[in-house]
């Protein structure tokens, strides 16, 4: 990999999401030798992969360069690399560029979609996990459009134009708002000689409410806000297959369509090497301990959605949310200093910030600390946060002239398919 050796320890972090970079910040005055490694040069900004997915935005205005974030910083390098295995007994892990040994190693590698063992839903459906993922999918939306025009036959007309949304978490409610929002907005103009008010979007959620984990008040709303938008609200029904043309569900429902967007679930993306099954908690996540190392291994941290930090109020770990990934990285950051100045280290508290999740135009819903607020306000607070993360000032700048734009437009100008998805329509022919 070229990396020079050094005087001081090598920390290795792998993955430059929000607990990786959060943590080469918090390194970059330190006396140590940082290596960032990421299969991608490019930080994502999970939360608006869906206004990539809805043409709202460009991808460049949510990913912002690797490299970019470590100018300046001393001791720094980076290599695009997707890492196989790690080996902790030699203290050296294996990419595909090539070994690197290591003094401490930090796993931040997120999650990736959990289709819980069912390859018929996980061959057919689609993943919004990544950037190409979320431009496969904006593809596809316009690219049904376009065949829905091909036909007469109008069962394959509405087959193209059904949209069912599995999950009714946060990216499944805020996916299934934007389409709704298109669909309203944009598809009678852009497809006059269409009937677009057949387009049907159904969000299917296997719980009871939609928003887990939000407030009772959050739920209700998020729901009053998606149907009064138009979209069918299917709560209790469990999804057990799609071959690319049905859905089936545990009841009698079933949807013919062409395009399934899986959001119902995440799991650790975990690294051969730490997959022993006493270091795994559920959801595929590293059992970590109140400094995030990992079990049997005080050299190895993780952190982020792939470490499962089980206390007292999260027995399961924290949630798989971008604060807890950015807080612990901040502290190990802290925590590996007091380590090699062999002070002892501090463990880790979550500060929950609250949740909020975006509807649409002037519907968002807020639960922060005890205040419960929906509506004009929650989206403006929904609309500030999110800036406020975004990696890079440019970044900031494009979203904000976009959501302006798109807010006094009623529009989303980046609904082009520069990279088709290649989709096979025969089966909708018969
Ligand atoms: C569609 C969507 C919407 C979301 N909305 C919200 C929201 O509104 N609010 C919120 O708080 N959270 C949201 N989240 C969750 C949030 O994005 C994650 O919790 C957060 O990104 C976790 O940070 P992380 O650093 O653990 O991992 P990530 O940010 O996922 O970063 C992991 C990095 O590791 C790299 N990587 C993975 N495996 C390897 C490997 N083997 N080798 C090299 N590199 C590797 C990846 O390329 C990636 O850059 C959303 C997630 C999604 C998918």
């Amino acid at each position: 990999m070229n990396i020079p050796l050094s005087s001081y320890p090598r920390i290795v972090i792998i993955g430059g999401g929000f607990g990786g970079v959060s943590l080469a910040k918090k390194l970059s005055k330190k006396e140590v030798q940082v290596v960032l490694l990421d299969k991608n040069n490019y930080h994502t900004f999970q939360p608006l992969l869906y206004q990539v997915s809805t043409g709202g935005l460009e991808p460049g205005s949510i990913a912002y360069p690797l490299r970019k974030v470590l100018i300046g910083y001393d001791n720094f390098y980076f290599r695009l690399a997707e890492v196989d295995n790690v080996d902790p007994l030699k203290k050296k892990i294996n990419t595909n560029i090539g070994d690197l040994s290591y003094d401490y190693l930090v796993v931040a590698t997120g999650s990736e979609t959990n289709f819980f063992g069912n390859e018929e839903i996980e061959k057919n459906a689609m993943s919004m996990k990544s950037v190409p993922q979320s431009l496969n999918l904006r593809s596809l939306i316009l690219e049904n459009f376009e065949q829905a025009l091909l036909t007469d036959d109008y069962h394959e007309r509405d087959a193209l134009m059904n949209f069912v949304i599995v999950g009714g978490g946060p990216t499944g409610v805020e996916l299934s708002g934007a389409l709704a929002e298109i669909k309203k907005g944009i598809l009678p103009k852009d497809y006059p000689d269409l009937d677009t008010r057949r387009a049907q979007i159904n969000i299917v959620q296997g719980g009871d409410c939609l928003l887990p984990g939000f407030s009772a008040q959050a739920s209700k709303k998020a729901e009053d806000f998606l149907e009064e938008l138009g979209v069918q609200v299917w709560k209790g029904v469990r999804v057990t297959g799609y071959n690319g043309k049905t859905v089936t569900t545990k009841t009698d429902l079933v949807f013919e369509t062409a395009t399934v967007v899986w959001a119902a679930g995440v799991k650790g993306a975990g690294i051969k090497g730490l997959d022993a099954v006493d270091l795994i908690a559920g959801g595929n996540r590293i059992n970590v301990n109140e400094f995030n190392q990992v079990k049997g291994h005080p050299d190895i941290f993780a952190i982020g959605d792939i470490a499962c930090m089980v206390t007292e109020d999260y027995p399961r770990g924290h949630p798989m949310v971008a604060q807890p990934a950015i807080q612990q990285g901040k502290l190990l950051g802290e925590n590996l200093e007091r380590l090699l100045t062999q002070k002892s280290m501090k463990p880790f508290e979550y500060i929950d910030k609250g949740s909020m999740a975006t509807i649409g135009r002037n519907k968002a819903v807020c639960d922060i600390k005890g205040y419960r607020f929906q509506g004009v306000f929650a989206w403006f607070v929904w609309m500030f946060v999110h800036l406020f993360f975004l990696i890079g000032f440019r970044n900031k700048m494009v979203v904000f002239i976009n959501w302006v734009y798109n807010y006094i437009r009623f529009d989303r100008e980046a609904r082009l398919i520069i990279r088709p998805f290649r989709r096979d329509y025969s089966q909708f022919k018969d």
